[in-house]
């Protein structure tokens, strides 16, 4: 039902007349068709042998073609092949006399669409001739459809392919987040039982001097005033706790001012004063005073010519000094020399701080810089700290323009390189 409403659509006018060709050997048989024909709108040619009907055919193509089975000079299934060959949307009906009916079921089964038997009558090849026209239209709408849908198809299945491309990349990335977010929550974890040691150990410390010295204060008061040398020992002893008292609220001091300094970074108030330091002279001063706190390691200083001003903030790069020299002599318990290297590059001034302590393993050679980052190895694990220094001084270094990075040769010891820009901070 929806076809042949389809086909009703399917205007003449909106494509032009339709032609039609009729072939026959009587000149009066075509010329009477074509009056017929014509009236009802149709562009008629005619043709009353084989060959013109195929030059005909040559030149263009017509939506409908009737045609006589027996012409002088051919036959019509050969004008049948031709229309076929040329022009396959084409209809072809076939004229017959009732002797060859025969051949024109034969003409029917090769895809002729329909036969009129001479002499018929007008309505007769109207209808025929119409319904003919209104199976072409059919076919071409059908066609055009089948091209329509085929194109959505194609679009369709490019559209799922993409989204399907665009699904799994998304669920990828979230994959990631997802991995981070549980990397990132096992740190934190870590660092806060990390954390709470290390701010408890210097604290116990200073909690269990007090005691003894406010006891022994009180012993004192109780016995009365001693003989001048027992005073003297007593003193020199209560000061040897309270210096022990002095050194642990350095170390909170320090370790506060850490965590104060990672706060900063993460709410970016993180505050740098530029002004132009000498990395030379800065990493002798640094060497020097970290020298006073070993006395297992040597601290040496190499500084390669030129000039090793950078645009910078002094306290920060400070920090960054103290804490690679700190690690460096943190990291290998065992003593030894840390080296220290400052030469101008073509990029600015590098700094390498070289240790022969445990070394870091390859694949830990990014993550050391991560926040809350400790590495797994026992060896590391016995000497404190709350894996944020790394963490700091690479945020101070980048925020400098420059970079930071970590190198482990055979693992023979660490070696962690600082390279500033001349430029600074922007
Ligand atoms: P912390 O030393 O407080 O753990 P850092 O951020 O300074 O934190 O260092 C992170 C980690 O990098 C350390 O836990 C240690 O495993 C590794 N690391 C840093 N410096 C060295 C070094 N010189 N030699 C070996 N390992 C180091």
């Amino acid at each position: 039902m929806s076809v042949s409403s389809e086909a009703a659509t399917y205007e003449p006018d909106v494509l032009g007349p339709r032609r039609v060709l009729v072939v026959d050997d009587e000149e009066s048989v075509v010329t009477t068709m074509q009056a017929i024909l014509e009236m009802d709108g149709y562009d008629v040619d005619i043709s009353t042998n084989g060959r013109e009907a195929l030059r005909r055919l040559e030149e263009k193509e017509y939506d409908l073609v009737l045609t006589d089975l027996r012409l002088p000079d051919l036959t019509g299934t050969d004008i049948l092949a031709e229309v076929r060959k040329r022009w396959p949307d084409s209809v072809t009906v076939l004229l017959t006399g009732f002797a060859s009916l025969e051949s024109a079921v034969l003409a029917l089964r090769e895809g002729a669409y329909d036969y009129l038997v001479k002499p018929c009558a007008v309505e007769e090849l109207r209808a025929t001739v119409r319904r003919g026209l209104e199976r072409r239209a059919l076919t071409l709408a059908l066609r055009l459809r089948m091209t329509e849908l085929e194109e959505a198809n194609r679009t369709i299945a490019e559209l799922n392919a993409d989204l399907q491309r665009r699904v799994e990349a998304a669920t990828a990335e979230l994959q990631k987040n997802v991995e981070q977010l549980k990397e990132l929550d096992r740190l934190k974890s870590q660092f806060m039982s990390i954390a709470s040691h290390e701010l408890k150990t210097p604290i116990t410390a200073m909690s269990g001097f007090l005691q003894i010295s406010v006891r022994r204060m009180r012993r004192r008061i109780e016995r009365g005033r001693p003989a001048e040398d027992e005073w003297k020992r007593e003193e020199t002893a209560t000061i040897e706790q309270l210096e022990v008292v002095q050194r642990q609220t350095e170390k909170l001091a320090r370790l506060i001012d850490e965590l104060l300094d990672v706060s900063r970074i993460q709410s970016g108030r993180l505050e740098f004063r530029l002004i132009p330091v000498d990395l030379g002279v800065l990493a002798r001063e640094v060497a020097e005073r970290m020298q006073l706190t070993t006395t297992k390691h040597r601290l040496r200083v190499r500084v390669n010519g030129g000039d090793l001003t950078v645009s910078g903030d002094r306290d920060h790069i400070e920090q960054v000094l103290n804490n690679l020299l700190s690690n460096a002599i943190k990291y290998s318990p065992d003593g030894g020399t840390v080296d220290v290297g400052v030469r101008v590059e073509e990029e600015g001034v590098h700094v390498a701080v070289r240790d022969s302590g445990i070394g870091i393993a390859k694949e830990e050679l990014a993550s050391i810089f991560g926040l809350f980052y400790r590495s797994p190895d026992r060896r590391a694990r016995d000497v404190g700290g709350m894996g944020v220094g790394l963490y700091i001084s690479r945020e101070i270094v980048e925020r400098h323009g420059g970079r930071i990075w970590a190198s482990s040769p055979d693992r023979r010891g660490a070696e962690i390189h600082v390279l500033l820009p001349r430029g600074g901070a922007g």
